[in-house]
């Protein structure tokens, strides 16, 4: 009997739109990103070592190389033919918007690629960039990432983004006005914040309609300015099962129309400092859901729907 879900999966959302699986490939375009070469800040946020999540992941290939590279694998494997690219690592939108147009339309002209998805912060789009993706999003199936990460602008200095929320908001509302889609990246478990912003930051992430969503536990992950802090003074962490109720609790605030990309994050193990769950993150998920249909519960349950104001 197929199981029933108690929240809105992407798997799911990309089947209905297209019938059948579509891979998600990530390419690595080689960009930096404008709070660690010094146009915001040297140093980045304070969380981040992009090695985290993909060691040793620099690529001397072309985009159209490794967009090959791993079609080939996934037909094998999942027997595909239909690809979205992610452009992940850093921030993949900035650079001149000549640059962009040569990465995206290479990435674009390989055979079964649908669309893109370009992880990057709300602060490196403008309204050039964002015309240019909007066309493409006419043709092509068009996501852009924006790294939330805290809808407290207190919060959003300490971990030294960079940016505002207003910043986010602005670009997610611009970008859903030229019919690009959204999702947003959020971290829960910033010592210095508490439930009570988290579930706000549901309630907030409706009312703007994003896409999609990704949620992370917190990680302190050797390398960074947050492990150095951790180190000299440890501060408590999320338990899994922890984790595990809150997650429940924002799904449950959280409209029933934002598709879920993801729900934990897994570092390597060679560079994550702590917490240790040692759990993947599908046994995750399935531990969630089965608490979620426990309580009967589901996403969207208490949601403060603007859509009834
Ligand atoms: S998390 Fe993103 S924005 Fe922050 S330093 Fe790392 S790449 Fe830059």
């Amino acid at each position: 009997m197929e199981m029933i879900h108690p929240y809105r999966r992407y798997s799911d959302y990309m089947k209905e739109l297209y019938g059948k699986r579509v891979q998600k490939i990530t390419v690595d375009a080689g960009f930096t990103c404008p709070n660690r070469d010094g146009t915001k800040a040297y140093g980045g946020c304070i969380y981040c070592n992009n090695e985290s999540f993909a060691p040793g992941h620099k690529s001397t290939l072309s985009i159209s190389e490794q967009i090959h590279f791993h079609k080939k694998k996934l037909a094998t494997r999942y027997n595909a033919s239909q690809y979205l690219v992610y452009f992940q690592a850093y921030s993949n939108t900035y650079s001149s918007l000549e640059h962009l147009k040569k990465l995206y339309e290479e990435a674009l002209a390989v055979p079964g690629v649908v669309g893109l998805s370009i992880g990057t912060r709300a602060d490196c789009v403008d309204q050039a960039k964002l015309d240019y993706l909007g066309e493409l999003a006419q043709k092509y199936d068009i996501t852009i990432e924006y790294g939330l990460e805290s809808m407290d602008n207190e919060s959003l200095k300490r971990m030294n983004r960079g940016h505002s929320y207003q910043d986010f908001c602005f670009a997610v509302e611009q970008s859903h006005q030229r019919g690009i889609k959204t999702c947003a990246h959020l971290i829960l478990g910033f010592p210095w914040e508490n439930k009570e912003l988290w579930l706000k930051t549901a309630d907030e992430l409706s009312r703007l309609k994003v896409t999609f969503l990704k949620l992370h536990q917190l990680h302190i992950v050797k390398g960074t300015v947050l492990a150095e802090q951790y180190l000299a003074q440890p501060f408590p962490l999320m338990t899994q099962m922890e984790y595990r109720d809150l997650v429940i609790e924002f799904l449950e605030r959280l409209s029933s129309e934002v598709v879920i990309q993801r729900l934990v994050g897994e570092a390597h193990a060679q560079t994550l400092l702590a917490p240790n769950w040692n759990v993947r993150s599908s046994d995750f998920t399935e531990d969630l859901e089965r608490q979620m249909l426990a309580l009967s519960t589901y996403q969207g349950r208490l949601c403060q729907s603007i859509e009834a104001v």
